[in-house]
């Protein structure tokens, strides 16, 4: 078929989405390209959401992938506002909630993820929130402004990248915050024990209290107003407001309807591709923080919820939408800005994974990296105010080059020098 006469549909304008688009473009694609998704905004990153944006630090403007006149100079159709609702395979056609019916010859599933809500009393009350969309953070943006005037308390259900973003944010509106958590410490399933207790250390310098090791039961209000929180070792924390930050759950429903392969949520979940991003449907990609994709290079399966995937997997779907030879084998990265310390995570290093941490740097300074190592292999790096390391780190993870741990743990032994 004439290329001009294909129609490529993406489902999800995120950034994995946008980025598809554009790719679409820049790789010469001169068929339709539909772009679909349910928020009303044009496709925007969520990172500043806890962070430059929600401090009032960077503007609305400032998040978009794209200012809204590129779309309609790269010749691309949006459909806003418009949630997809049926995916038919066999007939490959996807619907609309306004009942438009589009058929389509490949289609890309960046359909992302959302908060995962809790199930406690009072989840209703006025003052519970959660944090994904712009809409949400300018919401949020103002609840922190007025109980930093009113000497308000904010509590946080878990202590996450999210949480602590937005603990960081809150404190410097000068709100009071406790921020309750399962674990025994701060990112404990991304960071382990070791190194997760360094952010808790940060947090209690700036006033933040942890409630940790116990559960949030119930959100007790008056007039539909937010009283306080109770835990269930009987606790209970005066707060104004909460946010509930305890992880995103993948968007895979639309697949789920359509009979792809989806994988276990208790393997992660998400849409199962491989590693071209393709799907259980030879004409349907899927990519960002839905795609739950085989690893070559981790040899595992593996669903990464940060931006880097997101703006890498999106173009690498769409290439391979395109027939071209892709291997998605990226080293799993993200970055966290709280307070004055920045840190970026190379790797996939969950606890259980590892057997030794080993840190090069001043740790108490907060300015170190450290490193997650299997049988003398590195599995993981995290720089913390430390920088232009991303790419040695990145590269001794892929080598699988066994490592003395010494010789890493020594700050006057270039990374590079370690390389095979
Ligand atoms: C507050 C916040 C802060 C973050 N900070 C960082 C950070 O500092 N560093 C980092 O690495 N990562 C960060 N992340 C994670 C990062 O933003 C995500 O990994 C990224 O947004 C994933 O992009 P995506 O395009 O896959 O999905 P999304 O951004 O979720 O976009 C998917 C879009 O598809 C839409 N959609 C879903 N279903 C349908 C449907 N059926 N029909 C139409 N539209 C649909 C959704 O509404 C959404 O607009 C943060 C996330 C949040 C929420």
């Amino acid at each position: 078929m004439v290329e001009a006469h294909r129609t490529f549909v993406i489902v999800g304008g995120g950034l994995a989405g946008a980025k598809a688009a554009e790719t679409l473009r820049a790789e010469g694609f001169t068929g339709r390209v539909i772009l679909i998704c349910d928020e009303r905004d044009h496709p925007y990153e969520r990172p500043p959401l806890s962070k430059g944006y929600l401090l009032g630090k960077e503007e609305r403007d400032s998040v978009f992938v794209h200012e809204p006149a590129w779309y309609a100079g790269a010749d691309i159709e949006l459909h806003l506002g418009q949630p997809a609702v049926r995916l038919d395979p066999e007939a490959r056609t996807v619907r609309l909630g306004d009942g438009t019916l589009i058929v389509y010859d490949k289609l890309l599933l960046a359909t992302g993820a959302e908060p995962r809500r809790l199930d406690v009393p009072g989840t209703g009350l006025a003052g519970v929130h959660h944090l994904r969309r712009l809409a949400h953070a300018e919401r949020l943006r103002g609840v922190l402004a007025s109980l930093g005037r009113d000497n308000g308390h904010l509590v946080i259900a878990g202590a996450g990248w999210i949480g602590l973003e937005v603990a960081a944010a809150a404190r410097s509106y000068g709100a009071e915050v406790t921020v309750v958590e399962t674990a025994p410490t701060p990112l404990h399933a991304a960071l382990g024990p070791e190194l997760g207790d360094l952010f808790g250390d940060l947090h209690r310098e700036h006033g933040v209290r942890f409630h940790f090791g116990a559960r949030l039961t119930e959100i007790v209000g008056q007039d539909g107003m937010v009283l306080a929180v109770r835990t269930d070792d009987g606790e209970e924390h005066p707060a104004h407001a909460v946010l509930a930050a305890i992880g995103a759950a993948p968007r895979a429903s639309l697949a789920e309807q359509a009979g792809l392969a989806l994988v276990d949520r208790y393997d992660g979940g998400g849409i199962a591709v491989d590693a071209t991003l393709r799907t259980s449907d030879p004409h349907i990609y899927a990519a960002g923080d839905v795609a739950a994709a085989d690893h070559p290079a981790l040899g595992t399966r593996i669903r990464v919820e940060h931006w880097a995937n997101a703006l890498n997997g999106g173009p690498a779907a769409a290439r391979a939408m395109l027939g071209q030879e892709v291997t998605y084998d990226r080293v799993p990265y993200f970055f966290s800005d709280q307070y004055d310390v920045g840190m970026e995570y190379s790797g996939y290093a969950p606890p259980g994974s590892y057997d030794q941490v080993v840190c090069r740097g001043d740790v108490a300074k907060r300015e170190f990296i450290a490193f997650w190592l299997r049988e003398g292999r590195l599995l993981a790096g995290m720089n913390v105010n430390v920088w232009d390391v991303t790419a040695p780190i990145q590269q001794l993870i892929r080598s699988g080059h066994p490592l003395d741990a010494t010789a890493l743990a020594d700050p006057e032994v270039p990374l590079e020098s370690l390389l095979p």
